[in-house]
């Protein structure tokens, strides 16, 4: 069973993305020809569902071993004796720590990084399936992310919760005032859709994967409602093709 969600998972996006579609198609946040975004969006989704895939197989498979030779360590240290639910926060808040600092180098600091995240921030326009765009590389990255839950006897299952945000965080939907408090917790389409800009000064920024805490501790939060984004052209600028490069991350 468990192998079976590890490799089958993921495919749970699809219905859950079809159904803020349909949210999205009732209430956007900006109006879309939606059918000449999912012509443009039709392959990075196959490839999507592909990378991960096979990405889930090789990290399986390939660091599995070394996971379950961390946990024995870990288990040494008396954390399995600790409440379920406690490890789930400790494990959840903490994988979002690990992929803040990875994308805050992706952004920064490493120019390898930089071209594994690079093709995600080729989309042009925010909608569920425009996030779908994320190179082979960086998946791997995020499966041995998730996988590491593992090392505290989490049940994998609840890597669910990344799947989720990793879909609303794309999503045009329109949101009212009263949902700003969201925003003090969560990463929400709008808070995200910034770091999408293609202005350099503000894709360094709302660099957040689940909470906005570590954005706003570190120094790289903006508020959404400080910048017109209806104004703000996403993507990278320039050449709109995406490569194969870019798709694979190298
Ligand atoms: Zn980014
Ligand atoms: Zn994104």
């Amino acid at each position: 069973m468990e192998q079976f969600f590890l490799s089958w998972g993921w495919f749970l996006s699809i219905p859950l993305s079809l159904t803020f579609l349909l949210w999205e198609l009732q209430f956007p946040g900006k109006h879309l020809n939606y059918i000449a975004e999912f012509s443009k969006e039709f392959l990075p989704i196959i490839l999507r569902l592909a990378f991960t895939f096979i990405s889930v197989q090789l990290v399986m498979y390939a660091a599995a071993p070394i996971l379950s030779s961390v946990k024995e360590v870990v288990g040494l240290s008396g954390i399995f004796s600790t409440p379920i639910w406690l490890r789930i926060v400790i494990g959840v808040v903490l994988a979002d720590f690990i992929y803040y600092i990875l994308h805050w180098q992706m952004h920064y600091n490493s120019k390898i990084l930089w071209r594994l995240h690079r093709y995600h921030h080729s989309l042009n326009e925010m909608w569920v399936f425009s996030g779908y765009r994320v190179s082979f590389l960086s998946l791997i990255i995020f499966q041995i992310l998730y996988s590491s839950l593992t090392v505290l006897d989490i049940p994998r299952q609840v890597s669910v919760i990344f799947v989720f945000s990793s879909v609303t965080h794309h999503l045009n939907i329109k949101l009212y005032s009263w949902m700003k408090f969201l925003d003090w917790i969560v990463v929400t389409p709008p808070y995200h859709a910034l770091h999408h800009s293609n202005r350099p000064e503000l894709r360094g920024k709302n660099l957040g994967g689940l909470f906005t805490f570590f954005d706003r501790i570190f120094g790289t939060y903006i508020d959404p409602d400080t910048i017109c984004l209806e104004k703000e052209e996403l993507g990278l600028g320039g050449d709109k093709t995406s490569t194969v490069r870019m798709m694979i991350g190298i």
